[in-house]
């Protein structure tokens, strides 16, 4: 069958994270790669119950908005920095959903949109099915180098948005300073562009909160965030706050795309955020756990590969990055971690066109730090193959 496919889809590539899954899912395998929160530690009790109390309400089956339910909309608008009314957000199948319906409203085929490298697959995936121009801002430990950004727009691209990963990055893990903030803003409103600040990880931090949103800054900026890291990913809740032009514009789109999210698990999600005593002793459980591992990770990492690495301290969410500074080709390691039962995700992932060979994403959420150790060691032992052959 010779199969004619619509021409955005020849830039699309399967992601290599997804791909590396079906490693991972074997059980003798210690998994680094994935992005996951730890099963152990998402409230499953508390959610079979607020799934029993809104399952007795009529409305519970019924179509909800095409904005989402009205009651999370306001949840979300007051979690928000800032005076924010409900028709300011809208409630989408996880935030990837937020970027993918952006990106049909904001985006004509051709149009240029700048990310950060190394990049986030899923806004890759998302920029090129909208047949974007992919333009790269490199980053380092104190984020998105708004030197280089500004260095761009000053040769003349005319982005028509930026994204920014700007709290405990995927995959570098870093945070982007508040004089950076302030000065993507500044940027944003000289040059007329949109800034889609990403935010799911914010509420993940380890070492006190993260500097105030890129969106104080500025109304050019469009915020989106979600509650797969805190709650869980299986609930698909996440939004984007912006301007109402934009909100009505997205909310157009979505008719089309699926007429609205679920009635049922908006009001889940609705009842889990509004239950602030619940919600605060949760969300301090899995920062204490999670803040443990990623130092376990980090100590462990800088012990076996010593000075043969750069690894990003992750004060927050999911990822630490490690930089291979022996000129390891972490591709190459990956195959040979494999053997050794274990995984992580390499840079070549998250590059744009080649590039961050030398790099290897992270995660530390989903083992214990005993796990973590053992995890080290086994890419310790991998390491030494490449070394000696
Ligand atoms: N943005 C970033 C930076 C992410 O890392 C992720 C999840 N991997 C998402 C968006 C999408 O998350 P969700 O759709 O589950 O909200």
């Amino acid at each position: 069958m010779s199969l004619t496919l619509a021409r955005r889809m020849g830039a699309l590539r399967s992601s290599a994270i997804r791909d590396l899954l079906t490693v991972t899912a074997r059980p003798d395998v210690l998994s680094l790669a994935g992005g996951l929160p730890d099963p152990e530690l998402v409230p499953h009790e508390r959610i079979r119950q607020e799934v029993d109390r809104v399952l007795g309400s009529p409305d519970a089956l019924q179509y909800t908005e095409t904005a989402g339910w009205f009651g999370l909309r306001e949840v979300v608008a007051a979690r928000e920095t800032g005076q924010v009314a409900p028709d300011e957000v809208v409630i989408t199948h996880g935030s990837q959903q937020a970027l993918s319906l952006l990106a049909q409203v904001l985006l004509d085929p051709g149009a240029s949109v700048v990310v950060e490298e190394p990049a986030y697959p899923g806004a890759l995936q998302v920029f090129r099915a909208a047949e974007s121009r992919v333009l790269t801002v490199p980053l380092d430990v104190d984020g998105m180098r708004t030197d280089r950004l500004e260095a761009l727009l000053d040769s003349g691209e005319r982005p028509v948005l930026v994204h920014t990963v700007s709290n405990f990055h995927n995959p570098r893990g870093a945070t982007m300073t508040a004089a950076r903030r302030a000065h993507l803003a500044g940027l944003a409103e000289r040059f007329g562009f949109w800034v889609l600040e990403d935010d799911p990880y914010g509420e993940l931090y380890y070492d006190g909160p993260p500097p105030e949103p890129v969106a104080t800054h500025s109304d050019r900026v469009i915020r989106l965030s979600s509650a797969s890291k805190i709650l869980a990913p299986a609930l698909r809740v996440g939004w984007l706050r912006g301007p109402r032009e934009v909100c009505a514009a997205v909310e157009l789109v979505k008719q089309g795309a699926d007429l609205c999210g679920s009635s049922l698990i908006h009001q889940v999600a609705t009842g889990l955020l509004t239950d602030g005593p619940w919600l605060d002793a949760h969300l301090t459980a899995i920062r204490a756990q999670y803040g443990a591992r990623a130092t376990a990770l980090h100590s462990a990492l800088v012990g076996e590969f010593g000075d043969a690495v750069e690894v990003t301290a992750a004060a927050g969410g999911m990822f630490g990055w490690v930089e291979f500074r022996d000129g390891t080709d972490t591709d190459a390691l990956l195959r040979a971690a494999v053997e050794r039962r274990v995984a992580f995700v390499p840079g070549s992932a998250f590059a744009v066109d080649g590039g961050h060979r030398h790099g290897a994403r992270v995660c530390f959420t989903t083992n214990t730090a005993a796990t973590l150790e053992v995890a080290v060691e086994r890419l310790a032992e991998a390491h030494r193959t490449l070394v000696v052959t």
